[in-house]
């Protein structure tokens, strides 16, 4: 059990940030009906919004992005024998609660990047499980992370897994959680990520700052039969437009500030440089993967230091610490950053 703080620098993840007033302001006056009947103009209006921006045809509002990237694999893979490929570290394979064989009933064939920062169409293609005999559970989906560990998965790349997808016939899923860092870092639209996938998850409590939700993206056939795992997983949630309220505020307010966030995590990046410490993988958006273990740093130690500070990190790794900015950090958290490691370092 972690203990509650009232830090006013949480480092830990951008899931951490609260409601700003706007936002509770339009929760307040939300037009709102019954999402399971499909009345709630305000969840509508968020909808129609992604529709836009991602460039598909039809968008469904979850409860979050462990429930939109399920409901996603459970509906592009109908019938088993089947399998999925994905990067090793994804969200989707380690961290949702073993969902993909639960709800799913697939192989993982996972892969551990040669670069170390993303998967490749080449790895893509050596790890293609065919169809047709029955040894085998064929590969139905391919599933892209973007950004993943804060790391961007360049285009181009996305743009020929898409195209081997093509070629086989397997669909794609791009679990987007922060593809609106990905936006915000590369100055690019969404849909010109987007165009190269089937189905888009976008998470809203993340760095967008919205309390609660994620929403998915895809065909108006795939989120017709979404819909139904949606109501199944317990994600009928009334009205819930409140929340949508919250979230289409949060990303016309946070969003266009969120290259905030990656000029800071660069910041923490050369803060950690200047006294010897390097990153495990590039610090493109708003995470930075200290190198703890390469470098001998203490993290109990450095943890204990920033808590004096009013500042939480993660210290749940001795070989690793990973620094999460959103919109809640500011310059000041930065510095005083630098104060704990000089600290941690002097005694
Ligand atoms: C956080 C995260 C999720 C899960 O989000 P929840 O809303 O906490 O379920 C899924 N994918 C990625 C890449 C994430 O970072």
């Amino acid at each position: 059990m972690v203990e509650q703080t009232n830090a006013p620098y949480d480092f830990r993840s951008d899931t951490l940030t609260k409601p700003t007033p706007e936002m509770l302001e339009a929760m307040l006056h939300a037009e709102v009906g019954d999402d399971v009947y499909d009345e709630d103009p305000t969840i509508h209006k968020l909808e129609k919004y992604i529709v836009e921006l991602t460039g598909k045809e039809a968008a469904l509002f979850c409860a979050s992005s462990t429930m939109s990237n399920q409901i996603a694999a459970r509906t592009h893979l109908p019938k088993p024998p089947h399998s999925i490929i994905c990067d090793d570290r994804a969200h989707i394979f380690r961290f949702e609660a073993g969902g993909l064989a639960i709800i799913s009933q697939t192989m993982v064939y996972p892969i551990t990047p040669k670069n170390g920062v993303y998967i490749t169409a080449e790895e893509v293609r050596a790890k293609i499980v065919p169809a047709g005999d029955p040894h085998f559970s064929p590969t139905r989906l391919i599933e892209i992370e973007n950004t993943l560990g804060g790391s961007i998965m360049p285009i181009e790349e996305m743009e020929k897994i898409k195209a081997l997808a093509n070629e086989k016939q397997i669909k794609v899923h791009l679990d987007g959680a922060r593809l609106w860092n990905v936006c915000a870092a590369t100055n690019t639209e969404m849909k010109a990520w987007t165009q190269h996938v089937d189905s888009v998850n976008l998470c809203l409590s993340k760095g967008i700052g919205a309390p609660v939700g994620a929403v998915l993206a895809g065909t108006k056939e795939f989120i017709e039969d979404a819909k139904f795992y949606k109501k199944l997983m317990g994600g009928g949630w009334r009205q819930a437009g409140v929340l949508a309220a919250a979230a289409l505020v949060a990303i016309e307010t946070i969003w266009p500030k969120m290259s905030q966030d990656h000029d800071r995590a660069k910041k923490i990046e050369q803060v950690f440089a200047k006294y010897g410490f390097s990153t495990l993988i590039p610090v493109d958006t708003n995470m930075v993967m200290v190198n703890a273990k390469g470098g001998n740093l203490d993290v109990a130690k450095l943890s204990l230091e920033c808590k004096k500070l009013g500042v939480i990190i993660r210290d749940s790794s001795p070989d690793v610490i990973r620094f999460v900015v959103h919109h809640h950090i500011d310059d000041k958290a930065v510095d005083l950053i630098d104060q704990a490691l000089k600290a941690t370092l002097d005694n």
